[in-house]
């Protein structure tokens, strides 16, 4: 039997990872977070001081990347060089540019290739922004999540918050805005969603709602768990 792909894209902060990794627990997939591949690069080209400018540079980097990705059932671990950096993705250095970094095409590449690996191996909710659209076009089933900005800052900032990292609602507001606005705008792997997929919008609902609202999408598609 092939495996299942189950793609989540969506705008930041729309809640995304949570609903992903709830959805793909209960019905027993893995949970791809492709986000922190992007983010995992974006930590390597801060730790080696590579300008985005330089494309040698980057060429080289990628090409010799050693980066690797362990999908436990609660959490994707991230080793780079044979560290486990998964706890440093998400500071505000890395959310400052992962987006323009993840405008690169040699970097969406590399990231396609993990994409695509990690779909040969399990059935998976995959999360991220361009799934249904250019990673898997024939996914099982595609997801849209969107949410308001005003839910989407308070869900991140009590996420900051929780991780001890000093921030203003304001700060959070630009922030997911600018990434949003340069997500949309990239010229391949934009943030849109795909003409088949079910739009979901993630407001005034509980997670287990909105779990549960797709879960039915799957089942109406016929997709076995
Ligand atoms: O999902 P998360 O907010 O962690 O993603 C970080 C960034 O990675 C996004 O702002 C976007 O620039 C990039 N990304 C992407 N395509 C994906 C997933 C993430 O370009 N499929």
């Amino acid at each position: 039997m092939p495996n299942y792909i189950i793609a989540i894209d969506g705008t930041a902060g729309c809640g995304k990872s949570t609903i992903s990794r709830a959805l793909a627990n209960k019905i027993g997939f893995t949970y791809i977070k492709t986000g922190e591949m992007f983010r995992s690069i974006t930590y390597k080209l801060i730790k080696e001081k590579v300008s985005l400018q330089d494309e040698e540079k980057l060429k080289q980097i990628l090409n010799n990347l050693d980066l690797k990705f362990k999908y436990t059932k609660d959490r994707q671990i991230s080793i780079l060089d044979g560290e486990d950096i998964t706890e440093e993705l998400n500071s505000l250095i890395i959310d400052g540019i992962v987006s323009q970094v993840s405008s690169i095409d040699l970097v969406r590449k590399k990231v396609l290739d993990f994409e695509r690996e990690a779909a040969k191996e399990y059935n998976i909710v995959m999360e991220g922004r361009d799934i249904g659209t250019v990673v898997f076009p024939d996914a099982d089933a595609k997801i849209f999540l969107t949410s308001t900005i005003e839910e989407r800052t308070k869900r991140r900032y009590i996420q900051s918050l929780e991780s001890g990292i000093t921030i203003t609602q304001d700060e959070i507001m630009h922030n997911i805005l600018f990434r949003d606005e340069i997500d949309m705008l990239k010229e391949n792997g934009s943030l849109k969603k795909a003409d088949d997929a079910i739009e979901i919008v993630n407001s005034n609902k509980t997670i287990d709602q909105v779990v549960e609202e797709i879960i039915k999408v799957l089942k109406d598609k016929g997709i076995q768990f």
